[in-house]
Formats: structure tokens, C-alpha cells, sequence
């Protein structure tokens, strides 16, 4: 499978570590609020990565952690923590928001078929490994006390902006803009390693640590809860593009500073989700989530629809009339799947054909749109009902669409349908109506049409038969 690593800005023949298992780490959801359907969408391509992985035979063990502590409200370590502003805007302790949008989060994965990952780990309950690597990077020189908290010395560094190479006064503004320099700092990209001393006197959870009583910086939890469960080295690192800088900039840079030596091979961001006004923010307040799109009757997974047919590096305007498309396309799509008659037989040489073509798209750095039209092409493909059932079914282990399931939902909505409404007293006059017109008796024919018209039935000629409905 070739992926695009953002480390080295170029397309690469994925190729793990070991055979035994691909290492796979998530940065989770920072759980103050509802996870917006942006957040979604980075959530459904990395699960998407995950499934092809395994599609193709790879044992993987993926962590996620939850953000319950640590992240301010700006990623450059200023501000209220997310977490405290969450509970002071719902009058309820820290721990209660963090287990009701966590909740929350699964709930909406569920919805959009999203695998949870192998471990799923809180950050609050990883406190003694964040303080055993901090301890770490001071005995090594790479961190320093001021002020009553640790930071990071990005100044010991050779390289600190590895993502990209853009002027570094730039990059610094966006995260910085209308935040005040912490003056601790001995480098403009110092980040905080652990925090005692903050502005926030009322921030709510604290540990005792060698640095007095405090709690850890947002970065250190996905390097400390990463090696807890996937030791020194990773595979793929995923998350939202926004991510990229200053978060995994600081993840690499403490985690290789403390082991050594290089700790992840490919980086895979997700590109945002973006509405006509510009990202989807949830500290914007107004926010999209999987159960606002379920209100205006959309299913999710005409969502997850939406998403798999653009690419990950690219950005995707969500509105309400792209929705709309993805909603026509998913029920047009099922319903053909659901005319589609299992006659049990599998001609493997078309499944083989038409199964080459959905690997080729995954491996061409997981080109689901490509992999979606493969699923057309499915249904286009002169074969048996059976081999393009087995190839659906097939697909939809990594599209995840619940292709098969809707499809037997509609074939059994369709059969209710036509049972409540079934009638033998119709059902024998349209009969002997349809026997008249094989007899040439037109006549006949048209009697009995009228009688049925005046019992408030109209007759439908088609293809496959006649058919009636109630007018
Ligand atoms: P958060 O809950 O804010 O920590 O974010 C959870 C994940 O969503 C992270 O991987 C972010 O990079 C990602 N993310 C945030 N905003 C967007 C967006 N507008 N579109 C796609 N992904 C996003
Ligand atoms: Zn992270």
C-alpha cells in the first residue's frame, strides 16, 4: 500500500516495522463537548486505514487516547484547559464531562461505523508514566524548570519544525495570535512538559509529581500513553491535519529526544472539513454533529458516504445540498444492491477482477473515491447476482456502509409494503384482466380496468407485470 507520510512530504510503499503487527496510534477526542462531524470525518479515514490494513492481511493494534486533561484553549499552552471551561459551562465536575462526551463520542463512532481502536486510554489515568518521562527528559537536558513548570527546550533540538519548512515566525503567529508569551519560556517553541503554575488556580484535577503538585501538558499524553501500550517504536501515527503543528511537532520531538532515536515511520493527517465560512471549530460554539444531521433526517451513513467519496488530503466543503447529494446517492445505491436476487453462486475469476480493482484504489494512498466507484462498477459488471453480492460484501469489510444490511432492511420494508397492501380481490380481477389481454379480449380487459378504477384502483402496465395501487 503506498501512503503519503507527511514526514517525508511523499507518497511511500507502507512497509511496517515487523510482520507481527502494524503499531497504530490516534490522537482521541479532547472530550469538553460533543465531537463535531469534522472531528468525524478524521475518525472515519483513519478507520478506513485501519480496515484496509487488515483487509490486506495485516495484524493491527491501534491506540487512541482521551484528551481528560492538559489541552488548553490554545495549543500553543495558554488559556483555561478545555476540560474546566466544558464543566464550568455545564455546571458539573471535570470527570462527569469527560465520561458523558466520551460516551457521547463512541455513540456517534457506533453510528458511523467506526472501529474502536484495540485500547482506548484516558490521559488521567496514565499520570505516573507522564511524570516518569518527564523525569526522563530533564535527566537527559532536554527540559528545564521556570517558573514552577517544566518545559521542553526545543533549543537542543538539530531540527524542531519537521513537517514543514516554512518561515518559523509564521507558523508560530497562527497558533499564537492574541496570546500572551509566557515569559518561562527561554525559546519561543518551548511547550509546557508539566504544568504548576497556570494562570488557572481552579484548575480541577491535579497529581503530585517530583515539580510540586500540577497536572501534564496536552502533548506528553499521546508520547507517554503511545509507548505505554506500543513501546519504542510506532508504525502510523494519525490525526487531523491541525495536528500536525505544534502537537505532533512536540510529540516527536520529546518522544525521540527521550528514546534516542526515531520513534514513528509515517505520519498520516487527515485535511479538515471546512463549511462555506471557514473550519469547523467547537469553541466556535455553533457546531455540526452526527445527531443535528440525524434530526434533519439524514442517516450516517450517507455522512460516511460523503466523506469516503473525496479524498483524505483534501479539504471538503460540507452544505447542506452536498449532503443532499450523498443521501440520493447512498438510497439509490441500496436500492439497487436490494433488487440484486442471491442465487449462492460466486464466479471467482469476475470477484478476483473486480477485487483487484478495489485493492489498487486502497493502495493508491487510500483512494476511497476510487475504492466507491469500484462498488459502481460492481453493479455494472455483466455476472450473477451471487459474485457481486460476495464482492460487496467483500468491499464493505473496509467501506464500512452497511451495504448488505440496509439492502435486506429495504428488500423487508419493501415485502411489509406489499403485504399490508396486498388485496385477493384486486389481486384476482388484475389477473383476470392480464388473462383477457393475452385473450385478445380487449373488451373484457377494459371492464374490468374500470371496475377497478371505480373500487379506487389504478393499474400500473411494466415490464415485470401489472401492477396496481390504491388511488
Ligand atoms: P479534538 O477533539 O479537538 O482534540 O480533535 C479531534 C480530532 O479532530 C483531531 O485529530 C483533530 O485534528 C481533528 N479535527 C479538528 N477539526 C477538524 C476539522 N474541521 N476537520 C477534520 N478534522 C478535524
Ligand atoms: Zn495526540
Amino acid at each position: 500500500m503506498y501512503l503519503y507520510n507527511s514526514l517525508s512530504h511523499k507518497k511511500e510503499l507502507f512497509t511496517p516495522n515487523s510482520s507481527d503487527v502494524v503499531k497504530m496510534y490516534t490522537c482521541g477526542p479532547t472530550v469538553y463537548h460533543f465531537a463535531h462531524i469534522g472531528n468525524l470525518r478524521t475518525y472515519i479515514m483513519e478507520d478506513v486505514l485501519e480496515k484496509a490494513l487488515r483487509y490486506e492481511g495485516y495484524p493491527v493494534k491501534r491506540v487512541m487516547n482521551i484528551t481528560d486533561v492538559g489541552h488548553l484553549a490554545s495549543d500553543a499552552d495558554t488559556g483555561e484547559d478545555k476540560m474546566l471551561k466544558g464543566a464550568k459551562r455545564e455546571h458539573k465536575s471535570v470527570m462527569e464531562i469527560a465520561k458523558y462526551y466520551t460516551d457521547a463520542f463512541f455513540a456517534d463512532c457506533d453510528k458511523l461505523n467506526i472501529k474502536r481502536p484495540d485500547v482506548v486510554q484516558p490521559a488521567t489515568g496514565c499520570i505516573p508514566e507522564f511524570i516518569n518521562m518527564v523525569s526522563g527528559l530533564l535527566d537527559k537536558g532536554f527540559a528545564y524548570v521556570a517558573g514552577g513548570n517544566v518545559y521542553f527546550d526545543t533549543s537542543k533540538l538539530e531540527k524542531y519544525y519537521v513537517f514543514n519548512d516554512h518561515n518559523e515566525d509564521d507558523l508560530a503567529v497562527g497558533v499564537r495570535e492574541g496570546v500572551e508569551e509566557d515569559p518561562n519560556k527561554r525559546n519561543k517553541n518551548d511547550f509546557v512538559l508539566w504544568f504548576t503554575k497556570s494562570k488557572f488556580e481552579d484548575q480541577a484535577l491535579k497529581w503530585d509529581s517530583p515539580w510540586g503538585v500540577g497536572y501534564p501538558g496536552w502533548h506528553i499524553e499521546c508520547s507517554g500513553i503511545s509507548m505505554k501500550y506500543l513501546g519504542e517504536d510506532l508504525d502510523i501515527h494519525c490525526g487531523g491535519i491541525d495536528n500536525a503543528f505544534p502537537h505532533h511537532t512536540n510529540e516527536i520531538a520529546q518522544s525521540e529526544s527521550y528514546l534516542g532515536h526515531k520513534w514513528c515511520n509515517y505520519w498520516f493527517h487527515v485535511h479538515h472539513l471546512n463549511t462555506d465560512t471557514g473550519k469547523m471549530s467547537k469553541s466556535k460554539g455553533e457546531f455540526l454533529t452526527v445527531s443535528l444531521l440525524e434530526s434533519k433526517g439524514y442517516s450516517p451513513m450517507a455522512y460516511r458516504l460523503f466523506c469516503l467519496q473525496s479524498h483524505y488530503r483534501r479539504n471538503l466543503v460540507f452544505s447542506w445540498e452536498n449532503l443532499d447529494n450523498a443521501q440520493t446517492a447512498y438510497d439509490k445505491l441500496i436500492a439497487r444492491i436490494a433488487a440484486l436476487q442471491d442465487d449462492g453462486t460466486v464466479d471467482t475469476a469476475v470477484f478476483d477482477k473486480l477485487k483487484e480493482r478495489f485493492v489498487g484504489a486502497l493502495n493508491g494512498d487510500l483512494n476511497t473515491s476510487l475504492a466507491v466507484t469500484a462498488v459502481y462498477d460492481v453493479l455494472k459488471e455483466k455476472t450473477n447476482d451471487g459474485t457481486k453480492l460476495a464482492a460487496l460484501r467483500d468491499f464493505d469489510r473496509v467501506l464500512s456502509l452497511n451495504l448488505l444490511e440496509a439492502a435486506q432492511q429495504l428488500q423487508e420494508k419493501q415485502k411489509q409494503e406489499a403485504e399490508a397492501s396486498a388485496d385477493p380481490e384486486i389481486d384476482a380481477l388484475v389477473a383476470r384482466r392480464t388473462a383477457a389481454k393475452k385473450e385478445r379480449n380487449f373488451a373484457e380487459a377494459d371492464r374490468i380496468r374500470d371496475e377497478l378504477k371505480a373500487m379506487g384502483v389504478e393499474i400500473i402496465d411494466t415490464p415485470q407485470g401489472t401492477k396496481w395501487r390504491k388511488a
